[in-house]
């Protein structure tokens, strides 16, 4: 077995090109973070999307902007309701290659437009800023590492698809047919560039997400002069919500959580609309299949009350991706690798979800921390590391110089998802 932590003169020559690229990937993280791109700020997005495209133009690849269908959500009426995000990224290299890549990453942040604006450097060679870890960072480092791979003699070999999606932060709801369609068209492996854990840990085994919206409809009824003829939506979903919370310490590893009620009005009113809005987190499929067949079940039961009607929009937008053979066997490469650089890679399993997960579903292997080390993501203290893009495009480069020339053997490694 080729030893993954020895550095042959191809892999020197590449984390060289990347060491050189060093400025070019900080300033223009720094950059795109100065555009707001949270996930509602179609102008932002609109905006940000041309400049991405035009930064990843360095590489040896067709680029199209592709405006994804309008997302259906449920409006407090209960009504569907369709937004309409910014474009998604669409890049492509050498379909032909024996090798092919998925690669991905998301140009929306979690926060709206004029929250979170300033760039600040905290010292110690950390910058605080909107998106600069959660991923700005990681999709400059995504650039930077296939810059330097496609300057040197392995390029022909490896081929990609790159999808960058303006909502991941919102679940992918418009991009996940793109990430679909760009997974399941040869891709051997599949590179996503998340923030890793202020420790330099990378994520390991994934939870499946799921949001669900039940909407509940009775009857309405003026509460004191006709109380009988009225039927409560709200009771309905009261009843409903006890038995989805019930849920919980049910299966190994799932939990579920109500976020909101919508619905009803005034006291005198009998209520005849209710929105029920939650989300459940499953370790695998037989689990996450458990669970949609509770929500089902509870569905029924709050139908069968007199006078009730309702219906589930929603369910497993991201489905699970533990590990197996295949994702532990590339999480072993990819450590290997790191050894090579001087990094202790490890895995950790997490709860929290990613575009990895719709990779996985589509049955391709995938490592989806790749970015920049950050930390405080989500929050106003958010963080870059600002010594890890180097670090990080190394570990990228390498990967891809060694999915190239065999030493990692994507296609035996996909196998193994059987
Ligand atoms: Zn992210």
């Amino acid at each position: 077995m080729t030893d993954l932590s020895v550095r042959t003169p191809e892999d020197e020559a590449i984390c060289e090109r990347v060491l050189a690229l060093e400025e070019t990937m900080q300033s223009r993280t720094l950059e795109w973070a100065r555009i707001n791109t949270g996930s509602w700020n179609r102008d932002g997005l609109e905006a940000l999307a041309p400049k991405l495209a035009d930064a990843f133009s360095a590489l040896e690849a067709d680029i199209r902007l592709d405006v994804p269908e309008p997302f259906e959500k449920i409006d407090d009426q209960g009504q569907p309701d369709g937004f309409q995000t910014g474009p998604i990224i669409r890049i492509e290299s050498r379909p032909e290659a024996p090798v092919q890549v998925i690669m991905s990453g998301h140009y929306d942040t979690v926060f709206p437009d004029g929250t979170f604006t300033e760039i600040t450097d905290l010292g110690n060679g950390r910058l605080n800023g909107p998106g600069l870890a959660d991923m700005k960072g990681g999709l400059s480092v995504m650039l930077g590492a296939l810059q330097a791979f496609e300057a040197g003699p392995m390029k022909d070999e490896l081929g990609y698809k790159i999808v960058i999606t303006p909502d991941e932060e919102t679940g992918n709801f418009a991009s996940a047919p793109a990430l679909h369609e760009a997974a399941s068209s040869g891709a051997m492996i599949g590179m996503t560039y998340e923030p890793c854990m202020e420790t330099g840990a990378m994520s390991g085994g994934r939870k499946g997400s799921s949001v669900f919206d039940i909407v509940l409809h009775g009857r309405s009824a003026h509460a004191g002069r006709a109380k009988d003829d009225g039927r409560s939506a709200l009771e309905a979903a009261a009843h409903l919500v006890i038995g989805l919370e019930a849920l919980n310490g049910q299966y190994e590893g799932v939990s579920v959580n109500v976020g909101a009620i919508d619905g009803g009005s005034a006291v005198n009113i009998v209520p005849d609309l209710a929105i029920v809005r939650f989300g459940a987190r499953a370790p695998d499929e037989a689990a996450a299949n458990w669970t949609t067949a509770q929500v089902e079940r509870l569905l029924a039961e709050a139908i069968a009350r007199d006078g009730i009607s309702g219906h589930l929009h929603g369910g497993f937008y991201r489905p699970p991706k533990p590990r197996n053979a295949a994702q532990d066997a590339l999480f072993t490469a990819v450590s290997e690798t790191g050894k090579a650089i001087g990094l202790n890679l490890e895995f950790v399993d997490t709860g929290g979800v990613c575009e990895g997960n719709n990779i996985f579903a589509a049955g391709v292997p995938n490592v989806d921390t790749l970015g920049v080390m950050g930390g405080r993501i989500h929050s106003a203290e958010e963080y870059v590391v600002m010594s890890s893009f180097v670090e990080r495009a190394q570990l990228s480069a390498l990967l891809l110089n060694r999915l190239a020339d065999g030493r990692i053997d994507a296609a035996k490694i996909k196998a193994m998802m059987g």
